[in-house]
């Protein structure tokens, strides 16, 4: 399928593609550094993916100092992908994203149910629309996210947004793609493109958060991601924060989910714009207009974000901390009061965390997916 000859999944030659794809673009010289190579192991490897079209030459520049002109090298990268698709309860959500993840075309398509055999032909469906846009390309796999419990083989034990409870999804998508298929948990993924390719790709130590139905949370330290017990359980949704006099499904006052998690914010949002089944959108454009009401809800959620991320500095000490999810808009809209709030529950001395509140969709979240499957091919799995 696709162009030929195709990428190296073994040996020096998959290793020189591994560290172009993720550090490139880089000499033979960096390439020999980084790899542990000498020169002459490296002008082997590379002259054969140079002659197969599989990497190019960059043009010369001086090395550094008064160092002698070098030629940078790339992969090309025109010519692999991989899907990515996310499922939510609602809709199934792909995208098709080159090795580096950048998104060359997406779609969606409606779910009439959560029935894993419905779900089942609306992924293989969008698989097929996407991959009939790209038919000079060669796929390399599909990634596929869901929020859920799931085991190496694509197992689903539990995922209760989609009421799911021993679903074997990687085996049913094997049988009706012809191609590699990794399944994963939904943050995790996010967290995988974030760490391979996104912002956080030189951080040893960061933390994902993401706001909407549920609240999740994945760290990464020394680049492994700590993958908890039961990934179908968030560990933050229900430390306590002591705003708002919310009471989450648990009984909790004031813990995040009571006030953070998306149908908290739109049950407050409902209240205050006097209608039922207001929209987060409508929620934050009343208070853009200065909505009184509206501006009061956005700010107690945008506090507790606050509050939650200052608990994710000072517990886990990480650099960096990317917060994304569907429920995003409530912190960017109050972007001040996160700040603030965060601030004056730390240490006046306490390490500065650089704070990555990310504007997203499920596009995002799909890209998640296909980096799972970049991944997959990256470490032959
Ligand atoms: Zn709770």
């Amino acid at each position: 399928m696709g162009p030929e000859p195709a990428l190296p999944r073994r040996g020096t030659g998959h290793q020189v593609v591994v560290e172009l794809l993720l550090h490139g673009p880089l000499t033979r010289g960096e390439l020999g550094l980084a790899l542990g190579l000498t020169p002459g192991s490296v002008t082997r490897a590379v002259r054969p993916l140079l002659d197969a079209g599989l990497v190019h030459e960059l043009d010369v520049v001086l090395g550094p100092g008064l160092g002698r002109p070098v030629t940078p090298l790339d992969l090309v990268l025109d010519r692999d992908v991989v899907v990515g698709v996310k499922i939510t309860a609602g809709r199934v959500w792909g995208v098709v994203a080159g090795l580096r993840a950048e998104v060359l075309h997406e779609a969606s398509t409606e779910l009439s149910s959560t029935d894993p055999a419905v779900v089942v032909d609306a992924v293989a469906d969008i698989v097929r629309r996407l991959l009939s846009r790209c038919s000079d390309r060669a796929v390399h796999g599909v990634g596929v996210s869901v929020g859920g419990q799931v085991d190496d083989v694509g197992h689903v034990s539990v995922a209760p947004l989609l009421d799911w409870v021993d679903v074997d999804l990687g085996a049913a998508l094997r049988q009706r793609l012809d191609l590699p298929v990794v399944v994963d948990n939904d943050v995790v993924s996010l967290v995988r493109a974030e760490r391979w390719l996104g912002a956080a790709r030189d951080l040893d130590r960061f933390a994902l958060v993401t706001v909407g139905a549920g609240l999740g949370y994945a760290l990464v330290v020394g680049g492994a991601i700590l993958e908890l017990p039961s990934s179908a359980r968030s560990p933050i949704a229900h430390v306590p924060l002591g705003i708002g006099d919310g009471v989450c499904d648990e009984g909790h006052r004031g813990c995040a989910s009571s006030v953070l998690a998306l149908s908290a914010v739109l049950g407050r949002a409902a209240r205050a714009l006097g209608r039922e089944g207001a929209s987060l959108d409508e929620l934050l454009a009343a208070h853009a207009s200065g909505h009184p009401g509206a501006t009061a809800v956005v700010e107690e959620a945008a506090e507790a974000l606050g509050a939650l991320l200052a608990l994710v500095a000072d517990l886990a000490w990480p650099r960096a901390i990317v917060v994304t999810g569907d429920g995003i808009g409530v912190g960017l809209a109050g972007r001040d009061v996160v700040d603030s709030a965060m601030r004056a529950r730390r240490a006046a001395d306490a390490e500065p965390v650089t704070v990555d509140l990310q504007a997203t969709g499920f596009t995002r979240w799909a890209r998640g997916a296909a980096v799972a499957a970049v991944e997959a091919f990256v470490v032959d799995r």
